[in-house]
């Protein structure tokens, strides 16, 4: 039977039978994503995902064909309505609002579909060209080696494996925690965020070899409570590693005085990791890197580009400033990899020695071609276009006798609530929490939410580079809207 067919009609592929079909889709495609993000400030800030679509989107695998038009018509019902971290006025947790250029790189990677652990491709060289940007434009070291992961959380790791690794006094790579000859302790402020912990929990440290130690009123790590904790470990028998200060708290934007905490680990011997997630890109502008003095001395620093550098989700990167410390952490031989000095396997470098992932994503492309587009220049003005933003909001609050800030503007992150008067904290907490939700529901604008000395904030963080002035003043309207709304209805019960 099969003879009769030809090899043609017998193996099959995924290429499209009719290219002309597929590529009016795709231009199609294009068209919808421009229009869609051409007119984004139109749409609502956020909304739910509806009941009936969630169904939609719980079916079984389909077996059979439905074919591309099909699937890209249920993509735009069931699945393009509901996005979030696009609009103007989006501003919770710390979301990128990526870039028309970032979804075009996007494209560009995904036909090249390359797998960037080593070889001799273009896709090393341009990630290597992009980390040397990075830390030039971060003013870290140009020696430090370094590696584009999948965020923050991912780079943080990294950091942290590498300080065990260095820092232990046995050889772990080898030995594991059984080799351990006293509980190795790692540093941070209360405020740090829960990737630091998910990383120690994660490198089989155990949380209780965590210590949080206390901040000021600036909600910055207090140097005397770390140096005591550190002291007390050291006299317990325990070893102390690492302290990661931060570039920019989850909470509030606070920046640790990262040179003091450099300074201390230095003559304490123990690594130095920052934490500079969204904060560290305020340091490729001049006149915020003063804020972050001594980042630039760090052991390793974590940062992301798909949040305040708005490349699309999702690329982070790891810095380390020892390269062979690096290295030897992730290092591994295998001969179905070994390098040559020629062919399809020379290549400069094989970047999965330097982290847990072999197969890697070309990532490195939209960096590329985004600080292309626009060049550094643009993204320093939108850091600073932010961050005074952030000081305006701040005013509007502080000018504001209904209102009430809850931490200091020190970056680009502003947390303030509805206070009117009102001294009973719980209730001012249940106001705020319900203006929250009223506000996230009615789609016009969408911060989050965070718990300062246990006072409920509205918290609005800004690395968007589509707000403009008018949608903080839209912001602050709603929030006295809406609290003279939930007071007037509590009063009435
Ligand atoms: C977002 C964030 C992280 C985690 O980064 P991801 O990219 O989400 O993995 C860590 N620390 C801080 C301060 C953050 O804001």
């Amino acid at each position: 039977m099969a003879s009769n067919l030809t090899a043609k009609e017998l193996e099959e592929t995924l290429d499209p039978q009719d290219w002309d079909a597929l590529r009016s889709l795709g231009h199609r495609m294009l068209d919808d994503m421009f229009e869609f993000l051409e007119h984004v400030r139109l749409r609502p800030a956020w909304q739910p995902v509806p009941a009936e679509v969630r169904e939609h989107l719980s079916q079984p695998i389909p077996i059979e064909p439905e074919g591309a038009e099909a699937a890209y018509r249920e993509f735009k019902k069931d699945v393009f309505p509901y996005p979030i971290g696009i609009h103007p006025r989006f501003w919770a947790w710390v979301h990128g609002t990526g870039s028309a250029g970032g979804m075009l790189a996007e494209m560009l990677a995904g036909a090249m579909n390359s797998s960037v652990h080593a070889g001799e491709q273009a896709a090393v060289y341009v990630e290597q060209e992009v980390l040397s940007w990075l830390k030039n434009a971060l003013g870290y070291p140009a020696e430090a080696s370094g590696l584009l992961v999948g965020g923050g959380s991912m780079a943080n790791f990294i950091g942290l494996a590498v300080a065990r690794n260095v820092k232990a006094g046995w050889d772990v790579k080898a030995e594991g925690l059984a080799g351990a000859h006293g509980q190795l302790v790692v540093y941070c402020c209360s405020e740090t965020h829960s990737s630091v912990q998910k990383a120690v929990e994660a490198l089989g440290l155990g949380s209780k070899a965590l210590r949080y130690v206390e901040v000021d009123s600036d909600f910055r790590i207090c140097l005397e409570a770390l140096r005591n904790a550190v002291l007390r470990d050291r006299d317990a028998g325990r070893i102390p590693i690492c302290v990661v200060g931060n570039a920019g708290t989850v909470n509030s934007g606070a920046i640790d005085d990262l040179s003091a905490i450099s300074g201390f680990c230095r003559a304490q011997d123990l690594w130095f990791h920052v934490d500079g997630s969204f904060g560290a890109t305020a340091a490729i502008t001049p006149t915020l890197r003063r804020l972050l003095f001594g980042i630039e001395e760090a052991d390793s620093l974590a940062f992301d580009l798909h949040k305040w550098m708005h490349m699309p989700y999702d690329v982070g990167c790891a810095l380390v400033r020892w390269p062979e410390k690096h290295r030897s952490t992730f290092a591994y031989q295998a001969a179905y990899l070994d390098g040559q000095e020629r062919g399809l396997s020379a290549g400069p470098i094989a970047f999965s020695q330097y982290g847990l992932e072999l197969s890697r994503g070309f990532r490195a492309l939209k960096v590329w071609f985004c600080l292309k587009q626009h060049g550094l220049r643009k993204y320093q003005t939108l850091v600073e276009q932010n961050v005074a933003q952030a000081r305006y909001l701040g005013q509007l609050v502080d000018t504001d006798a209904r209102l009430e800030l809850l931490a200091p503007v020190s970056l680009n992150v502003v947390c303030f609530r509805f206070k009117n008067g009102i001294q009973d904290e719980a209730r001012l907490n249940a106001i705020n929490h319900e203006i929250l939700l009223r506000l996230q529901e009615s789609g016009v604008a969408a911060p989050s939410s965070a718990l300062i000395n246990q006072r409920f904030a509205v918290r609005v963080a800004i690395s968007n580079h589509r707000s403009r002035r008018e949608d903080f003043d839209i912001l602050i309207r709603e929030v006295i809207r809406l609290g003279e709304e939930v007071l007037g209805e509590s009063q009435h019960t």
